[in-house]
């Protein structure tokens, strides 16, 4: 057997499939999991197989989900009429954390990006124009990054829903420029959300 296919080499290469994770972090979490703590790794294995296995994105809104439809979407109390955009379900977490919204969501999972060939369509945007325009919403916040994608795929969706009878806000407040989402803490994000300006 080759040195490169044995078990140890294989496991090195498949943590760095995570992002961020070059070949010291990838031997440091495979000499940690193999003499440190087998039995958190047995767990791990299992509950990685199990999620990719049976988590998916809603039907409606794009979150991850073990439903067809997820929880949020199911919620009779939300209120429908206010929609929040956003790029991805940690922004969600960050955002549902913040106790600040009792809306609906619709996840991008991504944002517009011609360099890397990310498309409106991939990012589902005709379902969430469609959506907007057949369930009543009469406020959109779309709460992309601060960043030059973000912008993009906020003006994008802003320039769909023109001459329509919505209104389209932008949250802005305490949100620093190039920052992400889920980095940002609860009662920053909240302000950002009660600050929300509407796009002219
Ligand atoms: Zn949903």
């Amino acid at each position: 057997m080759k040195n490169e296919d044995s078990l140890l080499v294989q496991l090195i290469q498949a943590f760095k499939v995570l992002p961020g994770i070059g070949e010291k972090s990838a031997q440091r979490m495979s000499f940690h999991l193999l003499e440190k703590n087998k039995e958190g790794a047995l767990n791990l294995s299992k509950l990685i197989s199990k999620a990719v296995e049976n988590i998916r994105n809603c039907s409606q809104c794009r979150n991850l989900t073990e439903q067809d439809i997820c929880d949020i979407c199911l919620d009779e109390k939300r209120d429908k009429t206010v929609l929040c955009v956003v790029e991805s379900p940690t922004d969600v977490l960050a955002i549902e954390n913040s106790g600040s919204f009792k809306g609906k969501y619709f996840v991008l999972m991504g944002r517009l990006s011609p360099i890397d060939g990310i498309t409106p369509q991939d990012l589902g945007i005709p379902k969430l124009i469609e959506s907007i325009l057949n369930e009543d919403r009469k406020e959109v916040i779309i709460a992309t990054s601060p960043t030059i994608e973000g912008d993009a795929t906020s003006f994008y969706i802003k320039d769909q829903l023109s001459e329509k009878n919505i209104l389209i806000s932008r949250i802005a407040y305490g949100v620093p420029m190039g920052g992400e989402l889920e980095y940002v803490d609860n009662t920053t994000l909240g302000r950002a959300i009660q600050g929300r300006r509407e796009i002219n």
